[in-house]
């Protein structure tokens, strides 16, 4: 397996060092062949190649068999003329990861910022909704109409809410069978109104399970008031950014979310979190988030390849970022001493004694 690896801004180059350590472990101790690639996108490719990503790099990752992304610090890039282009979404678009699958639990040992333990996963459209760097063929979908009155528009299509609908009644058909659909069709009556009709249209594809549907703002409420009773949410590119953050702190911290952004060729894993400038440079970001996206990246292949191997070795990986929790392996965020690096050496040590 070929994985291009971007470590990206701020905090991406300590994580995904982190990272790249335990993805070689798992790759020696399961005989997975794996070879990391290293690439740069954005603030390093602006300030060497004019642009914070390429057709190059594009061409790159599509010829290889998967994409680990850094954490990217996107507010600083304003203009796209300027090269300035989201790396996220540049990738979430031009390879269709049309699924951004953002999975948050609690875990025994860590100190819980809820009554319940909670284990769900918030599935959540990447390639349209209200994100105006991806919802036209040239330019953005944001205006300035006068100096003073700016009009951004919300892309929704019946494709995408089908294909995000779909990604989540089978994701809950291996899990508790629970699918609640995440909406604004109160306000935003045609677009989250053909949304949720949709996912009510593929809920009879799938009779064993059980669907309810909450409306955004009241969501936030229920998830902080009982995240227990949630198992798959399924909602709008944007919500389900906010949501999914939400999601994580509640689990611990934002640096516990691992992602997968996934279409039906591509895969990317990358952290949920940003590049969290306020903690760079110091060895002190929980590489958890990134671990646990190239596990799920590593499941996603071994999903597509058939090779079981790769499914084992995502495991041994989550089984030993457990264990790091229940014995208060951790970075400071989770209420642990540890540092970025030594967290890495602390499971990797944990895996390679893993029995396969
Ligand atoms: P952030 O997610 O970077 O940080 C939010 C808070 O969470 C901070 O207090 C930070 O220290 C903490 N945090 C984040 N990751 C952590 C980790 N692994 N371990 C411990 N604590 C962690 O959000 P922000 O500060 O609003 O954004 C910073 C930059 O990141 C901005 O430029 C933003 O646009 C960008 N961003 C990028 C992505 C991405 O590349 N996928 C996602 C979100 C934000």
């Amino acid at each position: 397996m070929k994985i291009v690896v971007i470590p990206g801004d701020g905090i991406g180059p300590e994580t995904m060092a982190a990272c790249d350590e335990v993805m070689m472990a798992a790759s020696q101790h399961f005989d997975l062949d794996l070879e990391l690639e290293h690439e740069i996108a954005g603030t390093q490719s602006l300030k060497k190649r004019g642009a914070t990503v390429t057709h190059e790099l594009l061409d790159l990752v599509k010829s290889r068999d998967g994409l680990m992304l850094g954490p990217m610090a996107t507010y600083e890039f304003k203009d796209e003329s300027k090269g300035e282009i989201n790396p996220s979404m540049f990738f979430r678009k031009k390879l269709d990861l049309f699924a951004n699958i953002r999975p948050s639990k609690t875990y025994p040992g860590l100190a819980k910022r809820v009554a319940q333990d909670f284990d769900l996963i918030v599935v959540r459209e990447n390639t349209e909704g209200f994100y105006a760097d991806r919802n036209v063929e040239s330019g953005g979908s944001e205006m300035l109409i006068t100096p003073d009155v700016v009009i951004s528009l919300r892309r929704i299509t019946r494709l995408c809410c089908e294909r995000i609908a779909k990604s989540a009644f089978e994701l809950a058909q291996h899990r508790k069978k629970h699918v609640t659909i995440v909406h604004k069709a109160n306000v935003l009556k045609l677009g989250d109104g053909m949304f949720i009709d949709i996912c009510h249209a593929t809920a009879k594809d799938y009779p064993e399970v059980v669907v309810d549907d909450f409306i955004v703002d009241a969501m936030m409420a229920h998830v902080v008031r009982a995240p227990e009773r949630f198992d798959v949410i399924v909602t709008t590119n944007m919500f389900g950014d906010i949501l999914s953050d939400l999601t994580a702190e509640l689990s611990g911290s934002l640096g516990l979310a691992g992602t997968l952004n996934a279409g039906t060729q591509y895969a990317m894993g990358q952290a949920a979190h940003g590049s969290a400038p306020d903690i760079a440079g110091q060895n002190i970001a929980n590489p958890l988030s990134q671990i646990i996206s190239g596990a799920m990246l590593l499941t996603w292949h071994g999903q597509k390849t058939g090779q079981a191997k790769f499914l084992a070795a995502a495991q041994a990986i989550e089984s030993s970022a457990l264990h790091l929790m229940q014995t208060a392996q951790v970075t400071p965020d989770v209420g642990g001493n540890l540092r970025t690096d030594s967290t890495a050496q602390a499971l990797v040590k944990h895996l390679l004694a893993t029995p396969h």
